[in-house]
């Protein structure tokens, strides 16, 4: 499962000179806790070999690399390929995360599993996984995403878990994030907090990069066997980074496949109608992490928007950040109706109805791909979109 290719941050958690550990004095002490958990996990094979049972048995993977033949003859220029994250268990590639964060709380004997939630599905993933190993579960969730997501948070209390409304602030995603540090503080003995992307404080984004590696690694050994060389470019989207850094690190020491990021373009890039950090955005600190983050002239976080609710937020990961830094990967953005655009095509050429997160991703291979003739393309289909599809009907007859 481990490859010598992937780049480790340095001691304090830093990609060069984006990640770190900026927290208050009482979160250090379950960070370090948690990074010495992890590197003891990490270099034992016994771990991986369970993780791996999991992945096959529970997850359904290997999860497909697919020719997107219609697709590709549509667009008349690069051969396309799909890695269908969209066919794991929870229809994303989140759960990959979940799964090997319980592995290491079961093992640094954790009973009590909390988690932030924005959209829902990161909710939805990790108590899947609480409930597979019968951890309780409790959910922090801004009321205003509650109202939006109702069977999301459905799907968690029918899963056994306990879905907290955070009240405080702008009721969504960080302010989630805020509560459920704050609980992790006040019960360190029992409980992990299971974060849901590759980001926040050290050792986080390096921990669940290392659990969605499955995804790249899968992708090249399976790019390998269909064509007998490795893709010309990889791409993805990105919101926190996960499903990217994911599939980034099965080629990330392959210098002849680019690496392409999809950002989150919203209505216009200008303050409050977008995500694209690496458009709109320039470094700070922001939730535990130093990285790309979207902030007015003072410093403080500026509001975000996308008709993805997965792409929408602050910050990206740091690990990101690095490789815009040295230019190892690119990072593009599609706007909110590109999107759509995309996620109407793939449903009527290739019968797959995509997550509106990865649309994004489609949408930008369609600019592309007519100008690689003779060239290959994999992009990660991080999500299915059955969750979206109240969004889309609502979305068309908006601008009817
Ligand atoms: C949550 C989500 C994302 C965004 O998260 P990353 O950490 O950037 O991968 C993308 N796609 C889907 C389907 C998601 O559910």
């Amino acid at each position: 499962m481990k490859t010598n290719t992937r780049t480790n941050p340095d001691d304090r958690g830093y990609f060069g000179e984006f990640g770190g550990r900026f927290v208050p004095d009482t979160l250090m002490a379950p960070l370090l806790e948690l990074e010495q958990a992890y590197a003891t996990a990490e270099a034992d094979p016994a771990f991986w070999e369970e993780y791996e049972g999991l992945l096959k048995n529970f997850v359904g993977r290997q999860t497909p690399l697919q020719h997107a033949s219609r697709l590709s003859a549509q667009l008349g220029g690069a051969k396309i390929y799909l890695k269908r994250e969209d066919l794991a268990h929870t229809g994303a590639h989140k759960i990959n995360n979940a799964i090997g964060q319980i592995l290491l709380a079961r093992r640094m004997g954790k009973t009590r599993i909390i988690a932030e939630t924005g959209a829902g599905q990161h909710g939805v993933a990790t108590a899947t996984a609480a409930a597979a190993f019968g951890l309780s579960c409790v959910v922090y969730m801004g009321a205003d995403d509650m109202a939006r997501q109702e069977m999301n948070v459905f799907r968690m209390r029918l899963l056994g878990a306990e879905v907290v409304a955070v009240n405080s602030g702008s009721r969504t995603l960080k302010d989630a994030v805020s509560e459920a540090m704050r609980d992790w503080v006040g019960n360190i003995a029992d409980t992990h907090y299971l974060l849901g992307s590759a980001l926040g404080p050290h050792p986080y984004p390096k921990m669940v990069r290392d659990f969605q590696a499955v995804i790249g690694t899968e992708a090249r050994g399976q790019f390998m066997a269909a064509e007998g060389r490795l893709p010309d470019c990889v791409v993805a989207c990105v919101g926190g980074g996960s499903n990217a850094i994911g599939i980034f690190s099965g080629f990330v020491s392959d210098a002849g496949v680019a690496l392409v990021g999809v950002e989150a373009g919203g209505t216009a890039i200008s303050p409050g109608h977008h995500a694209a950090r690496f458009a709109g955005g320039s470094p700070g600190v922001f939730q535990g992490m130093r990285t790309f983050i979207l902030q007015d002239k003072e410093g403080q976080a500026e509001p975000t928007h996308s008709v993805s609710a997965g792409l929408d937020y602050t910050g990206v990961g740091p690990e990101h950040a690095y490789l815009h830094a040295t230019h190892r990967a690119t990072y593009a953005n599609v706007s909110d109706d590109e999107a759509v655009a995309a996620f109407h095509l793939l449903a009527r050429l290739e019968g797959i109805i995509p997550a509106l997160e990865s649309s994004h991703a489609i949408a930008h291979a369609c600019k592309i791909a007519p100008g690689m003739k003779g060239k290959t393309l994999i992009i990660n289909l991080s999500g299915r979109g059955d969750k979206d599809i109240g969004i889309i009907q609502k979305y068309t007859g908006d601008k009817k």
